[in-house]
């Protein structure tokens, strides 16, 4: 946003609690890498130049591509600035940090999409022999007590931390709840690069029939590994990881889990396929049938006949839960009237209904891309021509009535 704001000569200032690339910094696991290959994360621009345009950024190398974007467009960040308020004001608003405040025209809010881990009510009813971490607290396998590992929730962070705990010899349950399965490579490709060119993630919000829904959908269940390997809950049983069903309740130290596995999975299975077909449909289309490796399809996920719907923690050894249940923003300092009863902000594409006042990062915001680094580029370049617009008829206004006076 900052790039396009410039590219229109809009004065402006981005101000952040932290240093620029926080969030990988200080809220991601030690071994992560993008789950989105290299050349993926296309900023304004700003693309990937290296020589492994397929392979996946490690951590140190996401923060250095963010770091060198910031210092190639010169963003004028104001870091270890924390925003405590925002509320409108006379002349538009004014925003209120731990450095002073600042009065703007107008505000786009850029906090991110995951600031919190959605950890469930009854999470407070664990024992205390018990460690609870969040995703955001994972670093490592070293970090957690001897004993059995329950990692709840079976997307992206979830399927990836279970792997990685599972390999470093550690009894792993997962409790799997609504997720999609997806191959890594598929008819040779990365699955990101079809869903790239079949437009599957330039779908707009107004195009779909449930955006709510869609921005509700969990991260498809991929990893960035060096070998490109599919992860997906046949990987987990092979690995020895135990697969239970959505964790659901608590009562006196006994795990309750949902009765759906089976169905959870299938469905999972069919969500995959439906994603193929479009794949397929659009490789036909576009004659790249011969040119690829013929469409395939990995075999239905493999789920115990009767996975158990309560476990006592305690007769299991799990010493440790961690909570890969989802993220939510933090909003709550905002002080402008544009929150639903959930705390989430109702907009239209990113345009609020507090004039002036938008929205950015957040999943499905424009496009399906928008949760990823590489959607941030259009949705940015979309919300600056409106944030210029709404500007330029202000400044408009202004003239008129000084030219009445
Ligand atoms: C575990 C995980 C893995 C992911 N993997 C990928 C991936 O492989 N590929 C991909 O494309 N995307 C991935 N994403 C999504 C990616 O994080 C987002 O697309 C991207 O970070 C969005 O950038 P952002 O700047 O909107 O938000 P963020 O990166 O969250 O940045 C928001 C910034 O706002 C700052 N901030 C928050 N509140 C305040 C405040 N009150 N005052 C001042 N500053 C504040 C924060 O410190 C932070 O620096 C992943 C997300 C997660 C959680």
């Amino acid at each position: 946003m900052s790039r396009c704001l410039a590219y229109r000569a809009i004065d402006h200032v981005i101000l952040e609690r932290g240093e620029v690339a926080h969030t990988w910094r200080t809220e991601r696991w030690d071994s992560l890498r993008l789950l989105t290959p290299n050349w993926q994360s296309r900023l304004p621009g700003f693309g990937y130049k290296g020589d492994d345009p397929d392979g996946y950024r490690t951590i140190p190398e996401t923060i250095a591509f963010i770091e060198d974007y910031a210092r190639a467009i010169s963003a004028p960040v104001r870091s270890h600035t924390t925003v405590t308020s925002v509320r409108r004001d006379d002349a538009g608003y004014l925003v209120r940090t731990d450095r002073g405040d600042w009065h703007c025209a107008t505000v786009v809010l850029a906090s991110g999409a995951c600031n919190i881990a959605r950890v469930p009510a009854f999470a407070n009813q664990v024992p205390p022999s018990i460690t609870c971490l969040t995703a955001q607290q994972y670093r490592n396998p070293r970090q957690l007590a001897d004993g059995g590992v329950l990692v709840a929730g079976a997307s992206a962070s979830g399927t990836q931390i279970a792997c990685e705990i599972a390999r470093a010899g550690r009894a792993v349950t997962l409790a799997v709840g609504e997720h999609i399965r997806a191959p890594r490579v598929y008819r040779g490709k990365d699955l990101q690069w079809w869903m790239d060119a079949a437009g599957v993630l330039d779908e707009r919000y107004d195009q779909v029939d449930d955006v709510a829904r869609a921005r509700r959908v969990p991260s498809l269940q991929l990893a960035g590994t060096p070998d490109r390997s599919t992860l997906d809950l046949n990987v987990l049983t092979e690995l020895g990881v135990t697969l239970v069903d959505r964790f659901v309740g608590l009562v006196d130290g006994k795990a309750q889990f949902a009765g759906s596995l089976r169905n959870m999975c299938a469905l999972s299975d069919l969500k995959m396929g439906r994603l193929l077909e479009t794949i397929d449909a659009w490789a036909r289309d576009h004659d790249f049938d011969g040119t690829v490796e013929p469409p395939h399809r990995l075999p239905p996920t493999k789920v115990a006949d009767d996975p158990p719907l309560i476990m006592d923690l305690a007769r299991n050894n799990i010493r440790t839960i961690i909570w890969c249940t989802g993220y939510r923003p933090d909003y709550t300092w905002l002080e402008t009237p544009v929150l639903d009863r959930k705390g989430m902000i109702r907009h239209d594409g990113g345009i609020t209904a507090s004039p002036g006042l938008y929205l950015m990062g957040a999943p499905f915001l424009r496009r399906r891309k928008s949760t990823l680094i590489d959607g941030a580029g259009d949705d940015a370049r979309e919300l600056s021509a409106h944030l210029a617009s709404y500007i330029g008829a202000g400044l408009s206004r202004l003239s008129a009535l000084e030219h009445a006076r």
